[in-house]
Formats: structure tokens, sequence, C-alpha cells
């Protein structure tokens, strides 16, 4: 089985190990931000694609999360 996102395989539940990592990463950053702001995921990860600072891995897991609707788990 391969990532979901690219072709690498897999090494956590549907993502390769850079973008597992990836994805803890946005989870770790949305409660964080959730502490500070009133946000909903769906909105948090659309910030992340827009933001043009957001790097390789982290854009492909969030445009992936919109992509298939999946919530924060
Ligand atoms: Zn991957």
């Amino acid at each position: 089985m391969s990532c979901s996102v690219c072709d690498g395989n897999v090494s956590g539940l549907v993502f390769c190990e850079r973008h597992e990592t990836a994805y803890k990463n946005i989870k770790e950053a949305f409660n964080n931000w959730r502490r500070a702001m009133d946000i909903e995921w769906m909105d948090y990860l659309k910030r992340i694609v827009e933001n043009e600072f957001t790097g390789r891995w982290v854009r492909e897991v969030a445009e992936f999360l919109i992509k298939k609707g999946i919530n924060i788990s």
C-alpha cells in the first residue's frame, strides 16, 4: 500500500513517514491555534494551503484532507 498523497511506502495509517510527520504537525499546530482563536478545522486547513510559506509536505497533506473532507481525529 502506498501513501495517500505520494507514492511512498505507508508507515502510519494512510501516509508515508514524511507526510505522516506533516500530518502530526498540522494537528499539533491546530490544537495550539484553537487555544488562541475560534477556528474550524477546515478553515484552518485552507489557511495552510493559502499560506505561501507552508512547506511542500504540509501543503500536500492539507490539500488531501480538504479534498477528502477528513476531520481531525
Ligand atoms: Zn507521502
